[in-house]
């Protein structure tokens, strides 16, 4: 289990006034490639993180998507000596108000929703508390934060009143880099994974350097991974679900406990011990007499029983 840093793309990594879809005018944003190497080389896994809802309304297409992330890569790489700094790209393509049908509809990995985060995290074996989100927008603030992550905004002011809070806020990536940097002690991970032995080569399991989903056969986009066309189980649900079981049960646990703390059975087994020890120090009282001493003494007899047979009916309870 590593710790990430995710990141949006557009206007986080690189220049995006509009919709882009051609890779010829990818150009990465000042102090990406040096931020990025700080960060791989402090033991972060980097996984970009992207709405691309022109695929939607038909700006572009997927494989153009494809052929940007590859080109980002590429650029990347070639600031970096060759360095694969990007572990993969998730994107995805639908948007409710979609022009294109097929792509027209809300779906968990579209941000603000953790989608991507949460099948990244999945996929890589990836800790979402010591992992971090930057981005541009409040929107990915808000991904970032449902998915356990802490959030850096790249703005140039704090967010306006009312809107989510992200841990910091930072003017460039490279300050946004250095207040990660800062506020993280080195993860635990450094030096024992595996996967980094090497300082140029991708970090990728077999067969993990390939897209995911039914483009897989379509398009090779290297390491870019897009949503299922049918949006995937709820994971959202189920695990709600299963905290409502376990509060339900945490409940009824604390019920019997109460009930085992206060209940009749208990209240009454406390009276007759009483009862009991009373009637043994009636009859020590009585010595003397004979008669009245067994009396007494057979009364905290038969109290004390009764206390043992409360208790053990409560037991059973
Ligand atoms: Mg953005």
């Amino acid at each position: 289990v590593q710790p990430a840093v995710f990141l949006d793309r557009d206007n986080t990594l690189i220049v995006n006034d509009g919709d882009l879809g051609d890779p010829d005018r990818v150009r990465l944003l000042d102090g990406v490639t040096t931020g990025l190497v700080a960060l791989r080389d402090a033991g972060y896994r980097l996984v970009v993180v992207s709405n691309q809802g022109g695929v939607a309304r038909g700006a572009f297409t997927e494989a153009a998507v494809a052929d940007v992330n590859r080109r980002i890569d590429q650029l990347l790489r070639q600031h970096a000596q060759g360095r694969s700094l990007i572990d993969r790209f998730y994107y995805c393509p639908f948007h409710p108000e979609g022009a294109r049908t097929e792509y027209r509809r809300e779906h968990p990995w579209r941000k603000p929703g953790p989608g991507m985060l949460l099948q990244a995290a999945a996929d890589l074996d990836l800790d979402l508390a010591t992992s971090w989100l930057v981005g541009d927008q409040e929107r990915d603030v808000v991904a970032g934060q449902s998915a356990g992550c802490r959030t850096v905004l790249l703005s140039g002011q704090p967010p306006p009143p009312g809107a989510a809070r992200p841990t910091a806020v930072a003017r460039t990536f490279a300050e946004a880099v250095g207040l990660i940097l800062r506020a993280t002690p080195p993860p635990p991970t450094r030096g024992s994974t595996v996967t980094w032995s090497g300082p140029a080569q991708p970090p990728e399991a077999p067969g993990a350097g390939r897209s995911i989903g039914p483009s897989d056969s379509a398009h090779d986009i290297s390491r870019t991974a897009r949503p299922a066309r049918e949006p995937p189980r709820d994971d959202g649900g189920l695990e709600s679900l299963r905290r409502a079981v376990v509060h339900l049960t945490d409940e009824l646990r604390s019920q019997r406990q109460r009930r085992a703390e206060f209940g009749p059975m208990r209240a009454a087994a406390g009276l007759c011990q009483m009862v009991a020890i009373l009637l043994a120090l009636l009859g020590l009282l009585s010595l003397d007499e004979w008669m009245t001493f067994s009396r007494w003494m057979l009364g905290a007899l038969l109290g004390q029983l009764l206390t043992i047979a409360l208790l053990l009916a409560d037991l059973r309870a």
